[in-house]
């Protein structure tokens, strides 16, 4: 479904990522991990059309998408949570929602995929007209997910949904990660720093160092694999 072949990215005379290649298939899971500047973010953000490639392609659906403007991939339902969250703050949970829903006009729809979103967490109906601001970091990361998901997306790209956010709503926000492959069968590309947590909901899994693809497995082997242990895994 989505198809990433020799992403080149600068920051300036910096070069991010140095030709990565990646294979996200329809339906499945897959986790990016590696450490902190290894070139995660700036994939997904290269993905998604916030920045420029200098060269490389990204084809998604068949597409070639590669440096389509943000707007335009929005809108063939590839959607993006950036790390940090970023909801409407002085905005209700309900407001937050509708917003995400900005390019549609059926309001049945829309009404329906709202009370999906409330299905899965609840606790966002318990808040429904609090300002997302005053929300916890982990209620803030489901309304993140909750509002790209009232976009319709085909695929839902998250970066680091587990970032300072206390270990029983980790879970609770993981679980529903998997929910939502299962049930809307929507295909999954996932950054995280917590390797653990994130291999064992993937199907394949990739790992980064500075810029390059250094590894790719099963997310199963990836597991097992010593040097993914020793170094990201804490063995
Ligand atoms: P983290 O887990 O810490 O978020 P990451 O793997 O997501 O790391 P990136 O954020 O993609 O890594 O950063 C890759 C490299 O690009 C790093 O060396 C970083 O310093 C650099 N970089 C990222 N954003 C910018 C920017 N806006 N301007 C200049 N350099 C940047």
């Amino acid at each position: 479904m989505l198809e990433v072949k020799d992403l080149e990215v600068s920051y300036g005379s910096i070069k991010a990522l140095h030709g990565v290649s990646l294979n996200v298939p329809q339906g499945s899971i897959v986790t990016l991990i590696g450490a902190n500047g290894a070139g995660k973010s700036t994939t997904l953000r290269a993905i998604s059309g916030l920045i420029k490639t200098r060269s490389g392609s990204v084809t998604y659906s068949g597409e070639d998408i590669t440096n389509q403007p943000a707007h335009k991939i929005v809108a063939k339902h590839l959607c993006h949570v950036p790390e940090g969250r970023m909801v409407f703050a002085n905005l209700t949970v309900a407001e937050n929602l509708r917003m995400g829903a900005y390019l549609r006009n059926d309001k049945a729809g829309i009404a329906a995929d709202m009370d999906y979103a409330f299905t899965i967490f609840p606790r966002l109906k318990e808040r429904i007209n609090q300002a997302a601001g005053t929300m916890s970091g982990g209620e803030q990361q489901m309304l993140a997910i909750a509002r790209a998901l009232m976009s319709q997306p085909k695929c839902l790209m998250l970066d680091e949904p587990s970032l300072g956010i206390a270990p029983i709503l980790v879970r609770a926000i993981f679980d529903q990660i998997v929910a939502i492959n299962k049930e809307r069968g929507l295909t999954i590309l996932l950054v995280e720093q917590n390797a653990n947590l994130a291999l064992g909901i993937s199907h394949h899994g990739y790992v980064l160092e500075t810029g390059r693809v250094i590894l790719e497995d099963s997310a199963a082997a990836l597991l097992k694999n010593p040097q993914v242990r020793a170094a990201y895994l804490g063995d």
